[in-house]
Formats: C-alpha cells, sequence, structure tokens
C-alpha cells in the first residue's frame, strides 16, 4: 500500500540547502539564448541556484540522437526544448517564472528581450548570432556571457562582456591575434550527421560539456554578485589533446583578463553605463 503526501513548497524551504546563493541572487532574470546540451544545462542550474525569472530562446526539439546530453530525455522526443526546460525547472523550483520564445534574428525583439534580463547568456554556437547580440548587449550596457566548447567539448570558452569594462567579442576576436590569447587549434570534430537531419553535429560526451556548463554558470553567478572581479575570459580544459601547449595542456580552468581594444567597430572602449532592467512579463 502507498500513500500520498503533501509538503509545502515555498521558496525558503525549497532553497534552504543553497545556502546564502539563493538569497542573493533572488529576484535577478537571466535570459538564454540556445538552450541544447550546454544552454540547457546552465538554464537549470540557474534555477536550482536561486534565479527566479528565465527567459530561454531556442526553437529546436528534442531528438532521440540529442537527448543523451541534454538534461531533456527520450521521453520528450519531439517537444521544444524550451518546453522541455520549463518542466524540469517548474519540478525542481516551482517558484521560478520561465518564459519561452522562439530562436529570432529580429534586432526589435532581441533589444527588448536584452533590456529585460541582468545577464544574458548567449550558448547558440552560432557565430553571426553572436556577433548580433554582441552589438545589442553593448549597446544596451547589459552584460553578456557567451559559452562555447570545442574538440569534442575537449576544451570550453567563456568570454564575459561587461560593456565599458572587459573586451566585446569584436575585441576578443582582436586578441586572438595576439600570442597570449588561447587559441584551440582546429582538428577533428567528430562531425555528423544524424538521420533525418541536414545540419551536422559534432561529438561530444555530456561530462564535459556539462563541466563547461557549470562553470560558466558560476561566472553568470559571480556576475550577479559583483564577485567576478577582472576576470573576463575563462579556458576550461577537459581533457588533454595532442599538439598544444601553455594552459590548453593543463586540465583545469584558466582565467583571464581581456580589455576593451582601442578601436573596436562594436564597443569602442567606451564605457557605457547599465540602464535598469525593465520588468513586463510580456513582450510584444
Ligand atoms: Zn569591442
Amino acid at each position: 500500500m502507498t500513500a500520498s503526501e503533501t509538503v509545502p513548497v515555498a521558496r525558503q524551504a525549497l532553497m534552504r540547502r543553497t545556502g546564502p546563493l539563493a538569497a542573493a541572487v533572488a529576484g535577478r532574470t537571466v535570459i538564454v539564448f540556445g538552450v541544447g546540451a550546454l544552454g540547457g544545462a546552465m538554464a537549470l542550474l540557474l534555477a536550482r541556484s536561486g534565479i527566479e525569472r528565465l527567459i530561454l530562446v531556442d526553437g529546436d526539439r528534442i531528438r532521440p540522437g540529442n537527448a543523451v546530453r541534454h538534461v531533456g530525455d527520450i521521453g520528450h522526443t519531439g517537444r521544444l526544448k524550451t518546453s522541455v526546460l520549463f518542466l524540469k525547472i517548474i519540478y525542481h523550483t516551482p517558484n521560478v517564472y520561465v518564459e519561452e520564445h522562439l530562436a529570432t534574428w529580429d534586432p526589435e525583439r532581441l533589444r527588448a528581450y536584452v533590456a529585460r534580463a541582468d545577464v544574458v547568456v548567449d550558448a547558440t554556437a552560432e557565430q553571426p548570432f553572436s556577433l548580433l547580440l554582441n552589438d545589442i548587449c553593448v549597446a544596451a550596457g547589459r552584460p553578456l556571457v557567451q559559452v562555447e566548447t570545442a574538440r569534442r567539448a575537449a576544451f570550453g570558452r567563456v568570454r564575459v562582456i561587461r560593456p565599458g569594462r572587459d573586451a566585446c567579442l569584436l575585441c576578443y576576436e582582436a586578441h586572438a591575434q595576439s600570442t597570449r590569447y588561447p587559441i584551440v587549434p582546429p582538428g577533428d570534430e567528430g562531425e555528423f550527421f544524424d538521420d533525418g537531419c541536414g545540419v551536422p553535429t559534432v561529438e561530444a560526451p555530456a561530462v564535459d560539456v556539462e563541466a563547461t556548463a557549470n562553470w560558466a554558470t558560476r561566472a553568470v553567478l559571480w556576475l550577479l554578485q559583483d564577485r567576478l572581479g577582472p576576470r573576463n575570459h575563462l579556458l576550461v580544459v577537459n581533457e588533454e589533446v595532442a599538439g598544444v601547449s601553455g594552459d590548453l595542456a593543463v586540465v583545469g580552468v584558466h582565467w583571464d583578463v581581456f580589455a576593451p581594444v582601442t578601436g573596436c567597430e562594436c564597443c569602442h572602449g567606451k564605457l557605457v553605463t547599465a540602464p535598469p532592467v525593465t520588468t513586463e512579463e510580456t513582450v510584444a
């Protein structure tokens, strides 16, 4: 015989085990562009860390092939990844407000989303979109955390852009011409096509993707608590790969600091003061 139990689910009781973290980030809003293996893991971790409002933007769906490294599972096959995240989040933290949107390149919509977030996360791994979002975040004075993996997720990279303080994405590209910047040499990414899918994907074990997601989430949480300090570039090395040197050859995490570049076409090294976050719950 089994019996059901009714339990209280007040935020304070649910978040008690997070210690002071949930209180420190209470009331904050994070928008995540791209909720695949990387951004999806981040969104769930952010909710479980105490972030109270999440805006999720992605038009992709769970397929049997991508479930192996996604927080969604094959039982969610065919569902939008944003909807799967909504379910995962409310079963962990029912007090979190979650908003779902399909991917968009419309600058007006993007500006409206960004204005409502304390921190913007870009986990799309789509460079032209990342550059567009970089422009919008710099103009809006909104912090952006861009995250990606390379070489079967043996490496992860997190770039933090606090407009007027850190290098912007274009500045980081300029820094990539210098010897100090850790460049992951191109190599076999294990690229392949899933059955019935016209877009190639790459091999990358969940354990390595989630290691980068974990550190990128940590960067967001530190940003929100103003604990990041000057650090703005993070290289995560999960696996040893032949043919690399310097930090790339040392398993672990490596923080660095890269300044805005004078003459950058996007940020101009100009100081931008962030306007207050708008709080409307709907966007036209
Ligand atoms: Zn710049």
